[in-house]
């Protein structure tokens, strides 16, 4: 076993490393949210936030209608459709 093989050993180690890092990094920008009351950053999978109790995640259906011409789901007060944009009543 030459220092090659070690020098290249510790690149594959190195580079595994870098890729974990960027992946969770990545990961956890993506699955997070930020409570409207406190601030607090809250992984998105949570529907209330840890720190103040808000809930942040509205059920669905609840607040939401379909639009009329597309049938996509809008938020209830929604006076045109984010899909195709047509004035809703
Ligand atoms: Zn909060
Ligand atoms: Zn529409």
């Amino acid at each position: 076993m030459g220092v090659w093989t070690l020098v290249g050993f510790i690149l594959t180690i190195f580079g595994l490393l870098l890729y974990v890092i960027f992946a969770r990094k990545e990961e956890a920008q993506e699955l997070k949210r930020i409570c409207p009351q406190c601030g607090l950053s809250v992984p998105a999978r949570r529907n209330f936030c840890p720190s103040c109790g808000k809930q942040l995640v509205v059920a669905q259906g609840l607040r939401s209608k379909t639009c009329m011409f597309c049938g996509r789901k809008i938020t209830q007060d929604a006076t045109f459709c984010d899909a195709c944009g047509k004035a809703q009543e």
